[in-house]
């Protein structure tokens, strides 16, 4: 298998709802290494970077308030930002994450335990994952500067 990065973010439900340490000890349960987290205040040009691809979805525009924390009331627009690494690192995380749709995702995913859909209809999913690689890597791009991430280990010995 090899080994690649993958971007989550704790979204603004997760951060509110404290459930930062729950989701990272899941994460690190799977033997996946963190190579960079960091707190972001989400810009309104980030949101929509981050979430093009869905731009005519009937949702987006909800979607950009509940990335931006609108919805829960945060000051600073805030997301935890966190790069995984590791051996099928993109569809491990995923796994854990569990399904987009809270009510469709298996109980012990982090979405099907803590996720629910409001009732304006917006799904709270609690952690955003990478899902392949080529989102994985655009989304690590638009997120981090290359020298937020760890080096892997061979490179770090040059
Ligand atoms: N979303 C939503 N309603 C939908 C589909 C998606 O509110 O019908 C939100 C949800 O928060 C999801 C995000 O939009 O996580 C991005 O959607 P995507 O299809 O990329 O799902 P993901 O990759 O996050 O599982
Ligand atoms: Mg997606």
């Amino acid at each position: 298998m090899a080994v690649e990065q993958t971007l989550i973010l704790i979204k603004p439900d997760g951060l509110s709802r404290k459930l930062t340490g729950l989701t990272i000890d899941r994460l690190d349960a799977s033997g996946l290494e963190m190579v960079g987290a960091k707190m972001v205040s989400v810009s309104e040009k980030l949101a929509r970077e981050h979430y093009k691809a869905l731009c005519d979805k009937p949702f987006f525009s909800n979607l950009i308030k509940y990335i931006r924390g609108d919805f829960h009331g945060f000051p600073g627009h805030r997301v935890l930002a966190m790069v995984y690494r590791g051996e099928g690192a993109i569809a491990k995380v995923r796994q854990i994450a569990g399904a987009t749709n809270p009510e469709q995702a298996e109980p012990g995913t982090i979405r099907g335990s803590f996720g629910r859909i409001t009732t304006a209809g917006q799904f709270e999913n609690v952690i955003h994952a990478s899902s392949d690689p080529r989102d994985a890597e655009r989304e690590i791009r638009l997120w981090f500067k290359a020298d937020e991430i760890l080096p892997e280990p061979a490179k770090a010995l040059k």
